[in-house]
């Protein structure tokens, strides 16, 4: 069974759960890596998700901000043991758009002592992608995207799972109107919900290109979603965050709706 291992679910500052990354797990318990937190703790979140490492051999990273890609500089330390010791088979894939493999190669090459940046192009491989280019990554045809962020450039993406069912994850910004046509009548999609929204006057969500669950799911609703994930949510009401969006998104939303807590397991 296809799954979807939710190692995170907060925005850039929560404390209380780690940021928003998955992975996406196929039918034979292979990985793709989505996004990587923003430090040491995604190794926690991979081991406390029972993930064997030397099962993931695909990372996408989104864009460039802290909270999505500097997991990855932790993930590359503790890669080196494996693949210095030849307890890996392969190459460790990184897919990116080519300004971020260019800050990422940048911060590399500053910050990690050569021999984890020698694995560099050599087992560990960055994978420059552009817009509505198509990857085969595992048995996934993975179409890249423009999420058309306002603030960074952003690339989510959408394929077709093992199962049959349509898949779009698109970031962590507000969906834009020029993906209507990608994203129309999807099994999945996977959108941010920054907070509820009587909370919007407090946490000011527009303002940075987020979503309140309403407005995540009235745009799932006119998209004709079946299953609606909301995550890169706050952590002011972790207890309670799960109620409480869900009681919010059924209002204006018809499909499924799933609200995962760090180290939730959502079968697809
Ligand atoms: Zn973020």
């Amino acid at each position: 069974m296809e799954k979807l291992n939710i190692l995170g679910t907060g925005h850039a500052m929560t404390l209380d759960c780690y940021n928003t990354c998955f992975t996406l797990q196929n039918n034979i318990g292979e990985y793709i890596l989505v996004d990587t937190g923003g430090g040491l703790q995604i190794l926690k979140q991979l081991r406390d998700s029972s993930i064997d490492f030397r099962k993931i051999h695909h990372i996408i990273l989104s864009h460039k901000h802290t909270d999505h890609i500097l997991g990855l500089f932790w993930i590359i330390r503790y890669a080196q043991k494996f693949l210095d010791s030849n307890n890996y088979e392969g190459k460790l894939n990184i897919y990116m758009h080519p300004e971020l493999e260019s800050t990422i190669r940048k911060i590399m090459f500053e910050v990690l002592p050569k021999k984890f940046t020698d694995l560099i192009d050599n087992k560990i491989i960055f994978n420059i992608v552009e817009d509505k280019e198509e990857r085969k990554i595992l048995n996934y045809n993975m179409k890249f995207l423009d999420v058309y962020a306002k603030k960074d450039r952003q690339f989510g993406f959408k394929t077709t799972l093992e199962n049959g069912k349509t898949f779009v994850f698109l970031g962590d910004e507000t969906f834009d109107e020029k993906l209507r046509q990608e994203v129309q009548n999807v099994d999945w999609l996977l959108h941010e919900a920054f907070c509820m929204d009587s909370e919007a006057e407090i946490f000011k969500p527009y303002e940075k290109m987020h979503s309140t669950v309403k407005t995540a799911s009235e745009i799932a609703e006119s998209l004709n979603v079946k299953n609606l994930v909301l995550y890169h949510a706050s952590d002011n009401d972790l207890k309670n965050r799960k109620r409480l969006y869900t009681e919010e998104a059924k209002q204006y939303f018809n499909g499924n709706i799933y609200v995962p807590d760090d180290l939730d397991i959502i079968e697809l």
